[in-house]
Order: C-alpha cells, then structure tokens, then sequence
C-alpha cells in the first residue's frame, strides 16, 4: 500500500509556519503499521497544487492533503482537486446548516466566503470539522491498482488532528484493512553515545536482524531513542525479544518508552516514590523547573526552584558562604555542592538539584572554558558533584545541562 502526503501552504514555502503535520500523520500512520511512501509540500498556487495531486494519483493508493480548506482566496485545495477529479462541486445543506450554527452560538453574521466550506465535491465523504467550519473530504480516484482514497484535511492543527483520528483513519482502516503484522517500540536512553549503545547490542541483535528486525537509532541533545520496528509475522514477540535484549545491556540507561520525555520519567518516578525535589539554578535560569512544571502532576513532588544568578542571590537564598565563593568561584565544585545542599536545607525537599555553569558565549578561561558546568545532587545519602563541558550555543547548552541534571537524579532513583 503506498501512501502520500501533500501538504499544502505558501506559508511553508516561506519559513513562517514549520510543517508539522507531516511529522505527526507519519507518526500517527506509522504506529498504526501503515508507511507513508513519499510527502511533499508545495504552495497555494493552482500548477502546485494540481501536478502534486496528479504525480500522486499516478503512484499511490491513499493520499492525504492538508491545508486549504478555509474561505480565503488562497484556500483552493478543494476546488481544484474537484476539477482535476472532474466531480462537480454542489452545496451540501447540511454543512451549511452547520456553518450558520457555528456563526449563529457566537453571534456573529455568517461571512459570504465561508459559504464555500460548504460545497461538496460529487461523491466525496463528508468528515466533521468538531473545532472550526471546513469540513474536511474524502473522495475515491482511480488509482494505478484499483480504487484510490484521497483524504483532504484542513490546515489549523486542533482541526486536523481530530479529524482525522476520529474520522479519517476509520475510513482508512475500512478501505485498506489493519495493517498487516507490524510493531513499533521506541526505548529512550540516556548517558550513552548512540555508537557505544550500539556496540553493545548489536551482536545479540543479529539473529533478530535477519528474522525481520528493523533497529534504529535515533540521537538527540543529551539523548539516544532506540527504535525496533517489525513488519512480518509475529511481529510483536520478535519486538519483545529485542526490548529483552536492550534491557539487559542498556538496562542503567534506558529511562522510558515510546514519547515519555526525561522529566516526565523523573515526576513518575518521584511521585512512586513519594519524595520531593527542589532545584537551585544558575546558568540554566530555571530551565530544569520548567521542564518539570510541564508535567502533569508535577505539584506532588515539586517544592521551589531558586534562580540564583548573582553570587548574593546565592549567598542570600541558598545560604553559599562568601569566602567560598571567593576562593573558587560561582562555577565550581564547592559551590555546586553548598547551593544544592542549601536548597534541599531550605525547602525542606528529599532531594535537591543545583547548577552552576558557563554558558558563554563570553565568560570563559583557560581553567574554566565556555561550556563547564557544575552538577550537585544533595540527599539523605549525601551529596554528589559531576563536571561537564558542554560546549554549544546558549539554549543547548541549557537543554544538555538539565539533562545531565535529571539524568544524575534518576540514577540515584534507581
Ligand atoms: P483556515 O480556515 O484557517 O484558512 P485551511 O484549511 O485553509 O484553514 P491553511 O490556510 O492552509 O488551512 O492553514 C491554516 C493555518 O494552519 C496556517 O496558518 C498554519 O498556522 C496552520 N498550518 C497549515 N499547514 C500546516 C502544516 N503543514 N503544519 C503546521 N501548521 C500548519
Ligand atoms: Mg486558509
């Protein structure tokens, strides 16, 4: 079964918009079993439009299209689909009937233009638009094997995605049948470089390899995914198999699965616990608390975060002495260690994360160069300091920082 994506839009040609549905219908056909085989993206213009759908029709058995549904005059998937598919457009009562409820909850006059969102090409199926008026439409086209389906979705994303959950992939399923024996793991590791992760599971992946295993690695800042896909029969024990394999080499490293982020796993984890966390942040300026706050449920084991940029903010919230600060510096060992052992004083927390760094681009010298920063995990077990160098641009450098923070936080977790 091929599969194709356009996504329509001048605003992607130009930069201003980053086409994220292509990632996210890939992802969500993907993990279904289903394998988009090409995806394009062109602009608003008729020849655009017209000879992508075209080249698909020639190729594939599903099509999908995005964008273009609205009312404006750059909105023109859906007339010039019909006209390439020569069904006549006609205005369908009942969606029109929608749009003026739509209008009609909010007060407002139906405007003129959107009275084509209601215009239907001739025996295209209707899929309801639950978060605007554009209905989107599905439509049969002799393909190179049979019948084809085109799919056309609307560009806002809180439209797109229901719909199509909701509505399109039924009729996909229904059309095509589920995907044949197919299964997907992605395990998320931490700490380890893809090629010494690979190292350590390649050999015993070899058997599984030649039984139909796909294995991919997928790097990240401070971060590796592993990825097993199988599409053959027994597709799920032989990808079971593989995650046996994992676990047993990379056991200290694999922190979650599928999209489960490294906060995530740390509020999890915390909340099992019933232990509390509090952070001290330098040089990450409270980049750690927000990736934890992004957690639901994070109230249950977060206390405070303390921004501590200046050396008195240090000194005065975390309790740093002076003469340390004097003597080492902001960016060292000792002060790391006094500012989360301060914060975890403070707050009363189980544990306490602090950071001090060098983020740069100035700032750095010869015995502390751009990129050096200070770990300190203080709790009932004592404290524990790490060095890194993390030379990147600012908002790397705080992404890999917070990493490596939670990362020495999960360790004394597990
Ligand atoms: P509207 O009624 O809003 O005009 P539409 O179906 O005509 O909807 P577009 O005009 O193509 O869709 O896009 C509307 C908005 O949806 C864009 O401004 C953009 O913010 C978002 N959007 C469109 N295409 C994409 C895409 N491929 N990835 C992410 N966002 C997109
Ligand atoms: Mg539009």
């Amino acid at each position: 079964m091929k599969i194709e994506i356009i996504n329509t839009g001048s605003e992607l040609m130009l930069g201003y918009v980053l086409n994220t549905h292509q990632q996210w219908l890939c992802r969500q056909l993907s993990e279904r079993g289903y394998t988009v085989t090409r995806q394009v993206a062109v602009d608003d213009t008729a020849p655009a439009i017209q000879s992508a759908v075209r080249d698909a029709i020639s190729r594939a058995d599903l099509i999908i299209t995005t964008g273009g549904l609205g009312p404006t005059s750059d909105d023109r998937t859906r007339d010039l689909i019909a006209e390439l598919l020569q069904r006549p457009l006609r205005q369908d009562p009942e969606i029109l009937a929608r749009i003026e409820g739509f209008f009609g909850k909010r007060k407002r006059p139906v405007p003129a233009s959107t009275r084509v969102q209601a215009m239907v090409p001739e025996g295209a199926v209707v899929l309801q638009n639950e978060n605007g008026t554009a209905p989107g439409l599905a439509i049969d086209f002799q393909s190179a094997t049979g019948t084809g389906l085109l799919i056309m979705l609307p560009g806002p994303p809180r439209e797109l995605r229901p719909m199509f959950l909701n509505q399109a992939l039924p009729l996909v399923t229904q059309r095509f049948g589920p995907a044949p024996d197919f299964c997907c793991s992605v395990l998320r590791t931490v700490g380890i470089g893809e090629s010494f992760l690979e190292e350590k599971i390649a050999p015993d992946l070899g058997p599984l390899i030649a039984r139909g295993l796909d294995v991919g690695y997928c790097a990240r800042v401070g971060e590796v995914d592993l990825r097993f896909v199988a599409r053959c029969p027994s597709a799920e024990p032989l990808v079971r198999e593989a995650e046996q394999i994992a676990q047993h080499h990379l056991r200290s490293f694999i922190y979650g699965r599928e999209a489960e982020g490294l906060d995530a796993a740390i509020v999890k984890r915390l909340t099992e616990l019933n232990k509390t966390l509090a952070l001290a942040e330098s040089c990450t300026g409270g980049y750690i608390a927000n990736r934890i706050t992004n957690i639901p449920g994070a109230s249950a084991i977060f206390r405070a975060s303390l921004v501590t940029y200046s050396n008195e903010a240090k000194q005065t919230f975390l309790g740093v002495r002076p003469e340390i600060l004097a003597e080492h510096g902001a960016v060292s060992e000792p002060v790391a260690r006094e500012m989360a052992e301060g914060a975890r004083q403070r707050t009363g927390a189980d544990f306490a994360l602090a950071v001090t760094g060098i983020a740069g681009p100035s700032g750095g010298s010869p015995e502390k160069p751009v990129g050096t920063v200070y770990i300190a995990l203080a709790s009932a077990a004592g404290t524990e300091v790490k060095k890194n160098l993390n030379q990147y641009d600012r908002e790397t450098f705080k992404f890999l920082t917070s990493q490596q923070a939670l990362d020495l936080l999960r360790k004394a977790l597990t």
